[in-house]
């Protein structure tokens, strides 16, 4: 059989390469060493949730947090755009601190048996909603003080600064809790703690291409349930319309049902 191309793993690396290349530039053009064609941009500048962080205090005082860019609303603009279309695409897509989560877990679930399956589902229900905690939170922080407080606990800022001076205690220990976690639980930070997966995941209430299943066709071998990263029961749904759901397409994939056209991503 001919193998498919893996266009999300596609994405993701470009994805995870790009960031890199900004933040290193960013580095070596405070020196007078950056690319022409990139300039000084910082990952602040492409950060859409500096924008969601901005958002509420430009409504309220008309300025930007410190160290946001307009920038950082476009970005948003754009993947929230996208999120009304398909769903959170950039978090299975783009986003590089989930990439590195998603390649630490392959190597976990060769390791470890019950990979995530170890949280028990009374104590993972519950913590699946912290993430709306610490996007109001931090919000309502940065609202008040105009500093950009979250970049202190911040692994995705941490994951590409850990090795200059700008990196933050409180964010490298996120970094490394997370990629350790990773070993275990399918994205930990983002199905518990992250605020812009949060908001992203408000997505799938309203989204216009959806997660369908034919449940005439359906077989009910569950398949589809085992595949989803996020442990969403596909199998006993017609639309899925979890917030948590991330629009990675394992479940519509023609390798994971076995019946064609069962899964499928449509209007
Ligand atoms: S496997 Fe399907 S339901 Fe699960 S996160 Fe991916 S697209 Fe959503
Ligand atoms: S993988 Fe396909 S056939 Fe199996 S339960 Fe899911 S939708 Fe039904």
């Amino acid at each position: 059989m001919k193998k498919k191309i893996n266009y999300r793993l596609i994405s993701q690396i470009f994805f995870f390469a790009l960031v890199a290349l900004i933040t290193m530039n960013h580095y070596l053009a405070e020196s007078g060493d950056g690319l022409p064609f990139i300039g000084s941009m910082s990952l602040h500048a492409i950060c859409p949730y500096g924008g969601v962080a901005t958002f509420v205090a430009l409504l309220k005082y008309g300025v930007f947090v410190q160290k946001i860019h307009p920038s950082s609303l476009v970005m948003l603009g754009i993947i929230l755009f996208a999120g009304v279309l398909f769903g959170p695409v950039v978090c299975s897509y783009a986003c590089p601190l989930g990439s590195i989560q998603e390649w630490i877990g392959k190597i976990g679930k060769r390791v470890f048996k019950k990979h995530n399956k170890i949280i028990p589902y009374s104590i993972d229900s519950k913590l699946r909603y912290v993430r709306y905690f610490v996007l109001i939170f931090t919000v309502y922080v940065t609202t008040n003080s105009l500093k950009l407080m979250f970049l202190n606990i911040d692994p995705y800022y941490a994951l590409f600064n850990f090795w200059s001076e700008e990196a933050v205690v409180g964010g490298i220990v996120a970094l490394i809790a997370t990629l350790v976690l990773s070993l275990l639980v399918e994205r930990p930070w983002c199905k518990y703690f992250c605020p812009f997966g949060a908001l992203m995941g408000l997505t799938n209430f309203i989204r216009i291409f959806k997660i369908r299943r034919k449940s005439e066709t359906c077989i009910d071998c569950k398949a589809c349930d085992r595949a989803c990263p996020m442990n969403i029961k596909v199998s006993d749904k017609e639309v899925v319309r979890n917030h948590q759901c991330i629009s990675c397409g394992e479940c519509t994939s023609d390798a994971v049902c076995p019946v064609e056209d069962t899964v499928e991503m449509k209007m």
